[in-house]
């Protein structure tokens, strides 16, 4: 094949218009490529080495599950969205227009995560923490606010694509770490990003050493969300830097604290090559714990078997499944995304199959602004059929672990699309929601 990647880094990349070019060289489909270079005006995409040796199977592009995990499709776009780039193509000025116009209808800020996560020290931001739960604050380093590839469905999207006021990122370790030591309540820290792990060791040492360091004994877990392992697992075998992070991820726990490696993993296949199963062992050689989470997504995921055998194979690698995601609204969410209905029945018939350990995994789960919402179930009450809700985390602590219900639908995907069974409901919905739907009605008529 030809080569358009970005030669000489440790992670060669394909992006920007090189794209075309590789699915022209691999598919021999010049409509596919076309495609390919329509989308990508508008959303970012970015592929690794690794995902285009060992992850897409090209025989089956472009309905190969990780080809439509990582690659532009013409889908992704409102067709006359896809039309109105299409025709701008070739125009800068038309083009850029156009491309702002259309990412102007796709929602780049789900849940308020900028605005109402951020806290506050005496007037101040802390910028790059988000203390949402009294446990878990989320570290949001400077340098690891990318990935090794791009996931198609990321609601990080809007930050990929370079809209600075839409970053949320640190100013370095020193206010995070001066932060951390006013509160004793905090016993997660969750780097994150993007992916804390395309940092060089050397960037990342200053996070781990401070938070290893005096004022911080709080801190009984650091995590680490990353999905390395499947976009550049050689970041933890064979990658010139790979021998330095393994020693700063072993002080970790030689200083008696939990590493939690947060692995996202989106299908089974993800799991299968032998440098990733590598760096799984390298992982837990330096005594790391390991857990996995997804969103269930059309194209990619949303079938149980693809869940119950991505589950087995954790099991297999010592992984903990963790959760089960629901897409959230935004971004390319009217190609990814599924009724919550359809979410729950994947997760149900997935998680039927596996022994008591492989049933670790929690969901279907909505990461909102209120808290982490999962769909136990369908309930058929006295005055309707219901969703029945539970908070496994939330702002407000007293919800967490109360059951409570939403009015059935079975077309609504996300949670701003509920509404309250009954009165009783309604205070586990945000303030000025909809009123409340079955119960009531069914009294009042
Ligand atoms: C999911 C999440 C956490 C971590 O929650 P756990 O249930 O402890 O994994 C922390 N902060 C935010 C904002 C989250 O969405
Ligand atoms: S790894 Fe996470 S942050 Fe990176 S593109 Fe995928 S979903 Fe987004």
């Amino acid at each position: 094949m030809t080569t358009h990647e970005q030669g000489g880094s440790a992670t060669r990349t394909v992006s920007g218009r090189r794209l075309a070019a590789l699915v022209r060289d691999r598919c021999a489909d010049e409509q596919l490529a076309h495609d390919v270079e329509v989308v990508r005006q508008v959303l970012p995409f970015k592929v690794s080495r690794h995902v285009i040796d060992q992850l897409v199977d090209w025989k089956s592009a472009p309905d190969d599950p990780l080809y439509r995990l990582l690659f532009p499709h013409r889908d992704m776009l409102d067709p006359k969205h896809f039309r109105a780039i299409e025709r701008a193509l070739g125009d800068p000025v038309a083009l850029r227009s156009a491309v702002a116009s259309v990412r102007g209808t796709l929602n780049p800020h789900p849940g308020e995560q900028l605005t109402r996560n951020i806290p506050h020290e005496d007037g101040d931001e802390v910028s790059g923490v988000q203390h949402k739960y009294a446990q878990t604050a989320l570290v949001f380093p400077r340098h690891g606010q990318t990935c090794h590839a791009y996931c198609a469905y990321c609601f990080r999207w809007a930050q990929f694509v370079g809209h600075p006021e839409l970053r949320i990122a640190d100013e370095g370790p020193r206010q995070v770490i001066a932060y951390l030591r006013r509160h004793p309540e905090v016993s997660d820290v969750l780097l994150t990003g993007g992916d804390p792990l395309v940092m060089r060791s050397e960037l990342l040492e200053p996070y781990i050493d401070a938070l290893l360091g005096p004022g911080l004994e709080h801190i009984s877990t650091l995590r680490i969300g990353t999905k390395a392992l499947s976009f550049h697992p050689a970041r933890l075998v064979n990658d010139p830097d790979a021998a330095r992070l393994l020693r700063l991820l072993e002080s970790v726990t030689a200083a008696g604290r939990q590493l939690a490696v947060m692995l996202h993993v989106s299908h089974p296949r993800e799991l299968e090559p032998a440098v990733t199963r590598q760096a799984v062992a390298a992982l837990r050689a330096v005594g790391a714990q390991l857990w996995a989470q997804a969103p269930v997504v059309r194209h990619v995921n949303d079938d149980p078997t693809v869940w119950a055998d991505a589950w087995h194979a954790q099991l297999m690698l010592g992984i903990h499944p963790y959760y089960l995601f629901v897409e959230r609204d935004t971004g390319a969410q009217r190609y990814f995304g599924l009724p919550l209905q359809r979410a729950y029945e994947i997760y149900r018939d997935a998680v039927v199959r596996m022994s008591g350990l492989g049933r670790t995994a929690r969901g279907p789960v909505m990461s909102t602004t209120e808290g982490k919402v999962t769909v136990d179930g369908v309930a058929e009450l006295p005055g309707g059929r219901a969703f029945a809700l539970r908070y496994l985390q939330a702002r407000v602590p007293d919800v967490v672990g109360r059951p409570f219900y939403a009015v059935w639908d079975p077309a609504a995907q996300w949670w701003s699309e509920l509404v309250p069974f009954s009165r009783h409901d309604r205070g586990f919905f945000p303030p000025g929601a909809r009123g409340a739907g079955g119960a009531d009605r069914a009294a009042a008529r």
